[in-house]
């Protein structure tokens, strides 16, 4: 060996050696958990100095992971407050844009009979959520056979796949990751995370946090998705009760009618008195019009359930009172019933003219029904912080405590004897309609002094 040769092995040797004391610092300061040794390096391409930049890129990479994993537990209690199963899929993709660092996110469910993912939320190329709920595409042959073959792993694309929006048009290129929504080990979806915004390169703790973040989503979806299905199941339980319970007592009030209009024609047929035979033949024709007066109502009622499709629309409130008013005077002119008002002049509610026109002759119907001759009976408007109140009100025959809890109940009446034969569903139909606007109706009533109805609507404008 030569002595050039043996000087150059010398300082190949002495720099090994310094090398390895540097790496021995590192590793004895990264185990201690110091910083001191462990300047950042990133540009330094000697042994120690790659060493230096993995061991600090992992560290910081396992910082942020713990911070990512508290932040996990937080938006799973927070994502466990919300119980309607759009709102938590919204927020679930908010929360992992907002708060666990991804850049783009969406969630799908599948559809195993038509084999199909179904869109939820996602983030549009503005970094905002997007409303997805319409799209679908067909899994058949992708990966997201593997997620129903049992495959819990995320999938994980490279930098250079293509990145879709949301008409399945490519707009860049990127990577992607895809972890599988569980419920139990039930495969429920997929959670989607790509880089097209930022472009930042895949942290190592990424596909995990999707993964886990996949199991608490698709278990909290779920579990939405069936409490929603409970109460849509006892809902149409109930409406089932109500609805038997209603054709029970429609049954009831038709019995007496019935019955009625069978024996006056009996007798008709017998009579040779003409006088007689009118006033049996009058009190026939009056059976029949309670009779259908009552299935308008049962089917107006009925069909309020299905079919009303509000159109909302600006209305001069003060116009539509004073027209139901005139229409009201002339009907119950024979009472003699004085009418007074008191409107706020400006006030336009947003509402479906013709359902609201209806309940408030319902409430109307009864102020006039209920009151006495020569009556007062005061029609008002009135605005309130945020709600719009109008007022009905009548000076007529009343209610006690017990009966205002019931008195919107399909078919009830307070006295059968006093109410003539009416439905029993006016208030129940205004109630339905009122409640369809957003709003509610108040009553104050006590025997004798009168009854005051209060249709309570949320005010649309500003003003
Ligand atoms: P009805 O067809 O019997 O009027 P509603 O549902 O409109 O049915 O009202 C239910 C019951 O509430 C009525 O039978 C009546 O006893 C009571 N009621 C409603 N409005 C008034 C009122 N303004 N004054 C007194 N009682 C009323």
């Amino acid at each position: 060996m030569h002595a050039a040769d043996d000087a150059s092995f010398q300082q190949q040797q002495e720099r090994l050696a310094h090398e390895v004391a540097q790496i021995e610092r590192i590793v004895a300061a990264a185990a201690r958990g110091e910083q001191d040794d462990m300047d950042d390096r990133s540009g330094d391409l000697s042994l120690p100095g790659r060493l230096l930049y993995e061991l600090r890129r992992r560290e910081d990479a396992g910082f942020l992971f713990q911070e990512r994993l508290k932040a996990l537990n937080e938006i799973t209690i927070a994502l466990s407050r919300i119980d309607t199963f759009d709102s938590l899929c919204w927020h679930a993709v908010k929360y992992g844009i907002d708060q666990l660092g991804f850049d783009r996110l969406s969630l799908w469910f599948v559809n195993l009979e038509q084999r199909q993912m179904i869109g939820s939320y996602g983030v549009d190329e503005g970094g905002e959520v997007r409303d997805e709920r319409g799209l679908r595409w067909s899994y058949a042959e992708t990966y997201i056979e593997d997620f129903i073959d049992g495959k819990t792993e995320a999938s994980l694309a490279n930098d250079d796949a293509p990145i879709y929006n949301n008409r399945s048009e490519i707009i860049g290129h990127g990577w992607h990751i895809s972890a599988p929504m569980l419920h139990s080990e039930r495969f429920v979806g997929v959670l989607t995370a790509d880089n097209y915004l930022r472009k930042q390169p895949m942290r190592s703790y990424e596909p995990e946090l999707l993964r886990l973040y996949g199991i608490t989503v698709g278990h909290l979806t779920e579990l939405a998705r069936i409490r929603e299905q409970a109460f849509a199941m006892r809902l149409e339980q109930e409406r089932t009760r109500v609805l038997r319970q209603f054709i029970r007592d429609v049954g009831h009030d038709f019995r007496t009618p019935l019955s009625v209009i069978n024996t006056n024609s009996f007798i008709l047929t017998r009579l040779e008195d003409l006088v007689r035979r009118q006033s049996f033949a009058d009190e026939i024709r009056g059976q029949v019009r309670y009779i259908s007066r009552m299935l308008d109502s049962a089917l107006e009622f009925i069909a309020l359930d299905s079919d009303m499709v509000l159109n909302p629309t600006a209305t001069d409130l003060r116009a539509l009172l004073a027209e139901l008013i005139a229409i009201h005077q002339t009907q119950g002119a024979a009472k003699n019933l004085i009418w007074t008002t008191d409107y706020d002049p400006s006030l336009t509610v947003t509402v479906d003219t013709h359902f609201m026109r209806r309940a408030l002759v319902c409430l109307l119907e009864n102020a006039v029904q209920y009151t006495p001759v020569g009556g007062c009976i005061r029609v008002g408007s009135a605005r309130y912080s945020g709600e719009i109140g109008i007022r009905i009100e009548d000076n007529g025959i009343g209610m006690a405590a017990d009966a205002l809890d019931r008195i919107f109940e399909p078919m009830y009446r307070v006295n059968q004897a006093r109410t003539e034969r009416r439905s029993g569903l006016g208030l129940s139909i205004a109630r339905r309609i009122v409640e369809a606007h957003g709003g509610r109706i108040v009553v104050r009533s006590a025997p004798g002094k009168g009854s005051r109805f209060e249709v309570i609507l949320p005010a649309q404008d500003r003003g």
